[in-house]
């Protein structure tokens, strides 16, 4: 067994969809070994292995692994969260168990679509960024056309974790 489990942290409000929360879970031992055969699982939009960041797209929302935290997005509740985290522990663990036929990764991966940048993106269309919409903005973001830095609000409190996401997406 690689992981015993994965404990709630702290909750806050989702910005991406209103009524729902990001839930933030402490691994009970650091991820840091088992990041690069995760980056072979299905769902994987973006991987950055100096710095070990994991990036899956979820049914809805996304799932973001450091070595030492773990972040859902547009999770339900508390309990929808803890769910996940149990979920994920039995994934990293059967996964571990089979590291042997697996290839840890060692390139970065990213999004093979811009729709993937777009929903981590404030999507207000406010236009600081000089593009008309935030659709355009990710467009421009997946044919490395622009910067990150453009996006002025996604720099502001409470985006914290989508900017996080979208750098190591970029990376
Ligand atoms: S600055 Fe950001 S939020 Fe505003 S339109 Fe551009 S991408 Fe969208």
């Amino acid at each position: 067994m690689y992981l015993e489990t994965i404990q709630l942290k702290t909750t806050r409000v989702c910005l991406a969809e209103p009524g729902k929360i990001i839930i933030v879970g402490t691994p009970s031992r650091s991820l840091d070994q088992i990041l690069p055969f995760l980056a072979n699982l299905p769902g994987v939009i973006g991987y950055k292995p100096d710095t070990n960041i994991l990036t899956f797209r979820r049914k809805t929302g996304f799932m973001t692994l450091y070595p030492e935290e773990v972040i859902f997005t547009q999770v339900t509740d508390n309990e929808e969260g803890i769910s996940l985290f149990e979920a994920l522990v039995d994934a990293i663990n059967s996964t571990w168990e089979k590291r042997e036929q697996l290839t840890a990764v060692t390139n970065s991966k990213k999004p093979n679509k811009h729709l993937d940048y777009y929903l981590l993106l404030p999507k207000t269309n406010c236009k600081i960024c000089g593009e008309s919409t935030c659709l355009a903005f990710a467009s421009k973001l997946f044919l490395n056309e622009i910067s990150l830095d453009a996006c002025e609000p996604l720099f502001q409190e409470g985006y914290e974790d989508r900017r996080i996401t979208l750098e190591a997406m970029l990376s």
